[in-house]
């Protein structure tokens, strides 16, 4: 893992954060600049850079990402009004952070 990586930092506790979730492979907490009313990063705790450099060993980590999103989506209560989720993949994808992780973002009023 390389040394800067800030979400390397956060699942390792070596930063302070509030985690909304978390197991042996996974965190999840806020994200501190929200795109929208509900905006979760989950977050492997395994160092990989992006969908980019995904290697077989880490399917199943990528693949248990989204069990988590549904459970965190009704923990939010967003899981009936409806939610995206999203990853930037580099930095024309809009990737700003280089440690895989999955946005999810909901909680927008419905009409
Ligand atoms: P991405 O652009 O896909 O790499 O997403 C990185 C996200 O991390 C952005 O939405 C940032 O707002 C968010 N972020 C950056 N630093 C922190 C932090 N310390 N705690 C929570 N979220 C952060
Ligand atoms: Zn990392």
């Amino acid at each position: 893992m390389p040394d800067d990586c800030l979400f390397c930092k956060i699942a390792n506790r070596e930063i302070p954060s509030e985690f909304l979730y978390e197991d042996d492979n996974y965190v999840v907490f806020r994200d501190i600049n929200p795109a929208a009313p509900v905006h979760l990063l989950l977050v492997p705790k395994t160092h990989i850079r992006s969908i980019n450099d995904l290697e077989p060993v880490h399917e199943s980590i990528v693949g248990g990402l989204f069990p988590i999103a549904a459970k965190m989506a009704k923990q939010e209560g967003v899981n009936e009004s409806g939610y995206k989720l999203l990853f930037n993949v580099e930095k024309g994808g809009g990737q700003e952070i280089f440690h895989l992780h999955l946005h999810l973002l909901g909680g927008w009023q419905k009409k």
